[in-house]
C-alpha cells in the first residue's frame, strides 16, 4: 500500500503534500488540469504592475513555512509586510477608522460606542452555547451586536468573503470556538491559549507576521513545481477515481483519455470537482460535497498615480461592514504592503467585490465593476479621477463556506477516508482556507501516507 501516490490538483494544498512525500522518497505524481501550478495562488506581471490573482499575502501561522522555504531555497525571496501595514481600517459612518491595537487606543476609538465597549466586560461571565451557532449568534451572544457589526462582520468578509449569519463558528473559526469550549470564554482563553501556542511554536492569526515574496505569492507553488519536475503533469484533468487493487484513476491527458493505477490518491481539488471525481466511490459524500457553497468574488486591481490619492496610505487597507451598505467588501493597499507592486510614483489598490454578501454584483460586466469600485474609492479614500491601470480577476467559485452543519461533511470525509484506505482529501474545504491551513493540511496528509508506508514495510 502507498508505494506510489497520485495527487489530483496542484494548488498549494496538493503541492505541499507532494513536497513532503517527494522529500521522504515516495514515488509521487501530481495531475493538474491547467498548465500552471498554484491553483488560486498565481501572480501576473503587466506594464510594471504586480497583480495577485488570489491571496495577496499569507500569515506565518506555522513554522512549516520557514522549513519549506529553506528547503526550496526561496527563504531570501520572502518579504515581510511593511510595519505600517499593521494598521487596519474599518469603515464606520462612511469614514475609515483605525482598528485599535492597544488598550489605550481601544478606549479612545470611536469605532464602537461607549455602550458597545462596556458590553465586552460581560464576556467572561457568559456561559457556553447549547447548540451549534453561526458566527453571528456566537459573537452577538458573547460580545454584543455592535462588535459583531463593526469588527467581526467585516473581518469575516475579509477572510471568507463570507456571511457571519451563515458560517458555523465551530467549523469556520475552530480556534475561536475552542476558546469557549476549552476555557469557558474568549478573554480567559486568549490568555491561556497564548501559553499553549508558544509551546507548540505556533502563532495566533492576529500575532502572525504577514508575508509575500519579491516576485509575488506564486514564488512558493512555482518553487515546489520546479522541485517536482516531471512528477507534476500539466493538462491532466482527472475524471474519476474508482477502486481497483488500489485505485484506478481515469484522466484526460491533453485530450487523450486513459486510466492509470495507483496505491494511494490524494484529492486536492475544489469540492465540486472532488464530488464528481469520487462519485463512484462514495455516492453520499459526493452529493454532500456538491452542496458546499463557493460564492463568486471579483478581485479588482486598480493602479493610480500617487497624487490621485488624497489621503495618507498608512496601513494595510480597509474592510467594509455590511451595515455600511457599500458595494465593495474591502480594499488592500497592495503597494503599501510590499515593494515592487506598482511602477515608480504609482499606487496599487486591490478591492474585493461580491462574496456571500453581494454575489449578484459579480454578474456585472468588467467595465461596470471597475467603474463601481472606482466610485467607491473616490468616496471612501478621496481618490481623484480614474485608474491609470486596471485588471479584473473573476473567481466564479472563490472560497468554500463552512456553513452551519459543515461538521457533518467533515465527518463524512473522514468516514470515507477510513472506509477507503489509501484515499485522502487535502484541500481548502477541509482543515481551513488560509494558505497556512492548506500547508498544515498538506503536511498532515503526507505524514499519514508516510506512516502507512512504514507500517506496511514492517508488515511485509
Ligand atoms: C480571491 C481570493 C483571495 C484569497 N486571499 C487569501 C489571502 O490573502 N490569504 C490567505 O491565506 N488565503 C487567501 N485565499 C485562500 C487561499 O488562497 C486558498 O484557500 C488556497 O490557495 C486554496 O488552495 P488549494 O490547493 O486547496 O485549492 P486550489 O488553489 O483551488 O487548487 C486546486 C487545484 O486543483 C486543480 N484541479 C481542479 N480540477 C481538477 C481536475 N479534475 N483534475 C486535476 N486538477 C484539477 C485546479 O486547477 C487547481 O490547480 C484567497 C482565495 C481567493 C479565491
Amino acid at each position: 500500500m502507498s508505494r506510489n501516490v497520485v495527487i489530483i490538483g496542484a494548488g498549494i494544498s496538493g503541492l505541499t503534500a507532494a513536497y513532503w512525500l517527494h522529500k521522504a522518497g515516495t514515488d509521487v505524481t501530481v495531475l493538474e488540469k491547467n498548465n500552471t501550478a498554484g491553483g488560486t495562488m498565481r501572480t501576473l506581471r503587466e506594464e510594471g504592475w504586480l497583480i495577485e490573482t488570489g491571496p495577496n499575502s499569507a500569515l506565518e501561522t506555522t513554522p512549516l513555512f520557514n522549513e519549506m522555504f529553506e528547503g526550496l531555497g526561496i527563504l531570501s525571496e520572502r518579504l515581510y509586510a511593511e510595519e505600517r501595514a499593521n494598521t487596519r481600517y474599518i469603515l464606520r459612518d462612511g469614514k475609515l477608522q483605525a482598528l485599535p491595537m492597544s488598550p489605550g487606543a481601544f478606549l479612545g476609538t470611536s469605532l464602537w460606542s461607549v455602550r458597545g465597549k462596556l458590553r465586552l466586560l460581560k464576556e467572561p461571565f457568559i456561559g457556553r452555547a447549547e447548540k451549534e451557532e453561526t458566527i453571528a449568534e456566537f459573537v452577538e451572544r458573547r460580545l454584543g451586536r455592535e462588535f459583531l457589526d463593526y469588527a467581526i462582520n467585516p473581518f469575516v468578509a475579509g477572510v471568507y468573503a463570507g456571511n457571519p449569519e451563515q458560517l458555523s463558528v465551530r467549523a469556520a473559526f475552530p480556534k475561536l470556538y475552542a476558546l469557549e469550549e476549552k476555557y469557558g470564554g474568549l478573554i480567559k482563553g486568549m490568555i491561556k491559549g497564548a501559553k499553549e501556542r508558544k509551546q507548540r511554536a505556533e502563532k495566533a492569526k492576529d500575532r502572525a507576521r504577514m508575508f509575500s515574496f519579491l516576485k509575488g505569492m506564486e514564488t512558493f507553488p512555482l518553487a515546489i513545481a520546479t522541485r517536482l519536475g516531471d512528477r507534476l503533469r500539466f493538462g491532466c484533468e482527472v475524471l474519476s477515481v474508482s477502486r481497483d487493487d488500489g485505485f484506478k484513476i481515469t484522466l484526460r491527458d491533453n485530450g487523450r483519455e486513459y486510466t492509470i493505477s495507483t496505491d494511494a490518491v490524494v484529492v486536492a481539488t475544489p469540492a465540486s470537482v472532488a464530488s464528481k471525481v469520487i462519485s463512484q466511490l462514495a455516492g453520499h459524500l459526493s452529493s454532500s460535497l456538491d452542496t458546499i457553497y463557493y460564492p463568486p468574488v471579483a478581485e479588482v486591481f486598480l493602479g493610480f498615480r500617487h497624487e490621485q490619492i488624497n489621503r495618507s496610505l498608512d496601513g494595510f487597507g480597509f474592510l467594509v461592514p455590511a451595515k455600511e451598505q457599500r458595494s465593495i467588501l474591502g480594499t488592500i493597499w497592495s503597494s503599501v504592503l510590499f515593494p515592487g507592486r506598482a511602477p515608480e510614483g504609482h499606487v496599487a489598490l486591490t478591492t474585493f467585490v461580491g462574496g456571500s454578501r453581494q454575489p449578484e454584483l459579480c454578474d456585472r460586466t468588467d467595465t461596470e465593476i471597475v467603474k463601481m469600485v472606482t466610485t467607491e474609492l473616490q468616496l471612501l479614500m478621496n481618490v481623484v479621477g480614474n485608474p491609470v491601470f486596471s485588471k479584473l480577476i473573476r473567481w466564479p467559485k472563490a472560497i468554500p463556506q463552512y456553513n452551519l452543519g459543515y461538521g457533518k461533511i467533515v465527518e463524512e470525509l473522514e468516514r470515507c477516508e477510513h472506509n477507503n484506505p489509501g484515499l485522502y482529501f487535502c484541500s481548502n474545504f477541509k482543515g481551513g482556507i488560509a494558505v497556512g491551513d492548506c500547508v498544515m493540511s498538506g503536511k498532515k496528509v503526507a505524514e499519514k501516507i508516510i506512516s502507512m508506508q512504514s507500517a506496511n514495510a514492517v508488515a511485509a
